[in-house]
């Protein structure tokens, strides 16, 4: 319910609007989920919520702690169903993984949350429970604040749109988190008319392309997206994004063993990203278990990276975090959850 909708329950039982306004505040300012715990609400206040509202909570029904700190966890959702989100703690940042839909419906072919059916959208009140859960580990594990966020857990965000810059909005707003846009990256798989109304709701966060292949061709292989959002129509989103916004898109581009990190492919890329103002994330494979795939060779990858950035391009390459708890880029498909639960 909206902060109107809470504090309209309250003078329609002839209560002051305020009360709603600490509700609220309860429920997003102070991540209460029970209504008992509302201390400056007297006690018929919080009987009458009981008996007339439920609070979605969002549960963790799981943590694993990875070698290298990652933190994963299954996220239990008030219908039953799960999602995932990870704590990647670094030297400078803090960044919390999260999902934006239970499941996905893109079926990526590398990707292990394509395996998986696309259930149904997070509500923007599910975006943000992931996101205080795991800023408390940040805390609790590591005395540090969360500073970052990215939606690179499962689903794509650009299919759950209004939910997704529902949830952004509180994670921002001084109501909720107080966040600032800059730390929060939206990561989409490529749809181009979601990317133009991007611009043109003037979003202040940024956003990622997953691009992996600058070539309609093997792009189609992997991305099946990419036959209705082809590199064209992605390019041409991503140009208009950039004149709204000012911003500086982000490439991600997994290295895949003998197929899209030959110097010809590397100058594919360098064409595309000339396109619009980028920078370049490299990205390890990380297995998913179906022996389609292979990481590529090390050296390889670093003689990738070398031959953008002598061409004027920002590149990096990423090391995985994470991946002994499958918690890595495109490992989240809830396994052990799921294991758990049937033993
Ligand atoms: N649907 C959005 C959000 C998911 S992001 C998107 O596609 O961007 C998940 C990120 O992990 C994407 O960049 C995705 O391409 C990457 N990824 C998926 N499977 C991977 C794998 N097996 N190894 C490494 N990265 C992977």
């Amino acid at each position: 319910m909206s902060l109107d909708e809470i504090k309209t329950a309250f003078t329609q039982r002839g209560d002051k609007a305020f009360r709603g306004q600490q509700v609220y505040e309860w429920l997003w300012k102070k991540s209460c989920i029970r209504f008992e715990e509302m201390s400056n609400l007297n006690a018929e206040t919080r009987n009458w919520l009981n008996s007339n509202f439920i609070i979605h909570a969002v549960k963790v029904e799981d943590k694993q702690i990875s070698s290298d700190g990652t933190i994963k966890s299954g996220f239990r959702l008030h219908d039953g169903l799960l999602v995932e989100g990870v704590l990647i703690p670094a030297d400078d940042r803090m960044t919390a993984c999260v999902s934006s839909q239970v499941g996905c419906s893109l079926t990526c072919k590398f990707c292990a949350t394509g395996t998986l059916n696309r259930e149904r959208n997070l509500t923007p009140g599910e975006i943000y429970d992931q996101v205080v859960l795991i800023r408390n580990w940040a805390q609790t594990h590591y005395q540090k604040p969360l500073t970052n966020i990215v939606f690179m857990g499962m689903g794509e965000p650009l299919l759950n749109y209004s939910n997704v810059l529902g949830g952004i909005e509180k994670i921002t707003s001084p109501e909720g988190l107080g966040m600032s846009s800059d730390r929060i990256t939206v990561s989409t798989a490529g749809i181009a008319k979601m990317i133009v109304k991007l611009a043109d709701d003037n979003v202040k966060f940024n956003l990622a392309l997953s691009l992996h292949a600058a070539n309609d061709t093997k792009r189609n292989q992997i991305m099946p997206i990419n036959e209705s959002n082809n590199l064209h129509a992605v390019a041409e989103a991503l140009r208009y994004f950039h004149s709204k916004t000012k911003k500086r898109i982000t490439f991600e581009y997994i290295a895949f063993n003998n197929f899209n990190e030959s110097l010809k492919d590397a100058k594919e890329l360098l064409d595309f990203c000339k396109k619009v103002p980028c920078k370049v994330n490299i990205i390890e494979y990380n297995p998913t278990g179906d022996n389609q795939f292979e990481k590529a060779d090390t050296a390889k990858i670093d003689n990738f990276c070398a031959y953008l950035e002598r061409n004027g391009i920002v590149a990096r390459v990423r090391r995985s975090r994470g991946k002994d708890i499958d918690a890595a880029c495109g490992q989240l498909a809830n396994k052990k959850h799921e294991e758990a639960i049937v033993s």
